[in-house]
């Protein structure tokens, strides 16, 4: 593809957000150009428990996410169930509402949202919308004709896009290891990606360069713990290696000393381990977790798992002992401060040295050492993964990009994993606000042009 091009809005990023957004403007009337840098569809969507998910209210929102963005919170939970009735009515599989507490609190359904991207896809093409692949944006410039022109970059040479409206919804910067040193330096470098690899800050770095402000604390970010060492971390497995149980256990460092409030969940321990030195840690838990929550279906038609035995056979480093002071024993010969762990086993929750650099994460607890009831006892070595980041583009909640000086930027909107604030370290869903932002970005974007 060379020479000239237009068209009325570009959507940036084939993953749910970008798919949603460019339906809905495709199904108004208006020519949209979806563009995805990778040569297939689905972004991290694709490799999804397909989770439909967030705070069922702005009192849990405000209590999950302190300093989020409320306005844009209100939006998500207020359109929460329009998007869900969309996606029913597509007629792909949704699930009764979830009983499954993965995450603590929050309302969640499972769709198949696999069938439902490729049912995006087709109505974008039914509707007359232009869907590429391959293609690679290198800047975007202000335009004499339109608002603005998209360099674009494919094998075939370069090629320039006129548009009127513009909306990025690429994923986050997480697949990065540059973004990624820029925008989170406290996090290890060697960080395990839980993502699609396609998603490496380019809506973050095209917006800022049109004036974007970001917006939430960009060293936060969303994923699971991983066993450690992991043989076969592929896209497919990755749930399969994640620790969604070890809110009901403690989280061990190599000082033998704990770090973080297990019980506040995953996916912010996830966080915390991220930034000690070496980024590792022993997650010590009982047989009736493990049993339990460490055996169960996360996800409905997710199918159950002995998460434990997995990590095992794909090489995890690990104990089992009957009884704590035999664990600690296996531990030491770890590598674990074998004294300072049986001391932390027996109620000091003096915070691991290692952790000085954790700004966010919330003290141990003695309540938390009550879940190591009776043996026998497991410690399974895991590891942070990145699985999308929650800092990001500055929107409002007409999804609108904000510039540094607070207005709104003219034809240029945000959503998915681009935008930063609506999670901010306490995580309120990847899909649903996807979908949800998506959704006005489309609306919004068709009355911009
Ligand atoms: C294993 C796993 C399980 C998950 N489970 C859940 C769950 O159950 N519930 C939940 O709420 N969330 C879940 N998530 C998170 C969820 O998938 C994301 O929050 C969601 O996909 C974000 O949508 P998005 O459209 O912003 O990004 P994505 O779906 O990741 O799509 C972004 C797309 O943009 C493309 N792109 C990047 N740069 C460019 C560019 N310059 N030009 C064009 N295209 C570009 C990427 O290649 C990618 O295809 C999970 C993620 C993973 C990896």
């Amino acid at each position: 593809m060379t020479g000239q091009w237009s068209t009325e809005i570009v959507v940036l990023g084939g993953g749910l957000a970008g798919l949603r957004a460019a339906s809905v403007a495709a199904e108004a009337g208006r020519r949209v150009v979806l563009i995805e840098k990778r040569d297939r569809l689905g972004g991290s969507a694709a490799l999804s428990a397909g989770m439909f998910w967030t705070a069922p209210d702005l009192e849990s929102y405000r209590a999950r996410v302190p300093a989020g963005n409320v306005a844009l919170g209100e939006r998500v939970i207020s359109d929460y169930d329009a998007n869900l009735d969309a996606i029913r009515r597509s007629g792909v599989f949704v699930s009764d509402q979830s009983t499954d507490d993965v995450m603590g609190f929050g309302r969640g359904f499972t769709f198949d949202v696999k069938a439902y991207l490729g049912h995006l896809e087709e109505r974008i093409l039914k509707a007359g919308g232009e869907i590429r692949t391959g293609l690679r944006v290198r800047a975007i410039e202000p335009s004499a004709t339109q608002r603005y022109r998209l360099v674009i970059e494919s094998d075939e040479g370069e090629a320039n896009l006129e548009t009127n409206a513009i909306v990025f919804a690429t994923g986050g910067f997480q697949g990065s290891p540059g973004a990624r040193a820029t925008w989170m330096p406290d996090v290890g470098e060697d960080i395990l990606l839980r993502s699609n690899p396609g998603s490496t800050g380019d809506g973050l770095r095209l917006a800022s360069e049109l004036g974007a402000a970001t917006a939430g604390d960009l060293g936060t970010f969303y994923g699971h713990l991983i066993s450690h060492p992991v043989s076969g971390f592929t896209p497919d497995r990755f749930m399969l290696f994640s620790q969604y149980y070890s809110n009901h256990g403690i989280l061990v460092a190599a000082d033998g000393r704990r770090f973080a409030d297990e019980s506040r969940g995953d996916e912010m321990l996830n966080q915390d381990l991220a930034e000690l030195d070496g980024m590792r840690a022993f997650l010590i838990f009982d047989h009736e977790t493990r049993s339990t929550y460490g055996a169960s279906e996360p996800f409905a038609n997710f199918g159950r798992l002995d998460r434990f035995e997995f990590a095992v056979e794909h090489g995890a480093r690990h104990a089992v002992a009957d009884t704590l002071d035999a664990l600690a024993v296996a531990l030491g010969t770890l590598g674990v401060d074998e004294g300072q762990l049986r001391r932390t086993l027996a109620g000091d929750v003096g915070v691991s040295t290692l952790a000085s650099r954790v700004s966010r994460s919330e003290p141990p607890t003695a309540a938390q050492l009550g879940l190591l009831r009776s043996g026998p006892f497991y410690a399974l070595e895991v590891q942070p993964a990145v699985t999308f980041t929650l800092g990001g583009i500055a929107i409002d909640a007409a999804t609108r990009v904000i510039a540094a000086s607070g207005s709104p930027l003219d034809g240029v909107f945000a959503a998915g994993a681009d935008i930063g604030g609506l999670s901010n370290y306490g995580y309120v869903g990847g899909l649903a606000p996807a979908h949800i932002a998506g959704s006005i970005a489309g609306v919004e974007a068709v009355a911009s042009c």
